[in-house]
């Protein structure tokens, strides 16, 4: 789980899994693990969607009937909190998948 967090390669835990902001790196830069074979399709989209959605929309509710602001307020607030979110629980999901790919089924990694 810390590697997930800090989005780190599933071997030695130093090189940075990421290229960019959500695409895997095809290899980690400090042990050269091979990553091109990674493959976490959309399981790490699906748990934020439904997590990270019910989470926003209660708090817009809760928003909405405690302060009842304008909806321009809820269009600002709840895209500059939510995007950032996302990503940040994507990414950590998806190192997390990388990392039990790598653990469970190497040998779909070639390894
Ligand atoms: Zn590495």
């Amino acid at each position: 789980m810390p590697t997930a967090l800090r989005c780190k390669c599933p071997r030695c835990g130093e090189g940075t899994l990421f290229k960019n902001l959500l695409e895997v790196r095809p290899a980690c830069e400090k042990c050269g693990l091979d990553l091109t074979k990674v493959d976490v399709g959309d399981g790490a989209v699906v748990p934020v969607i439904m997590v990270l959605g019910a989470i926003i929309v209660i708090l817009a509710f809760w928003v909405e009937f405690k302060y009842e602001p304008p909806l321009y307020v809820h269009a600002i607030l709840w895209v500059a909190v939510t995007t950032p979110l996302a990503i940040f629980l994507m990414r950590v999901t998806k190192a997390a998948l990388v990392i039990q790919q790598y653990r469970h089924r190497s040998s779909e990694m070639g390894l």
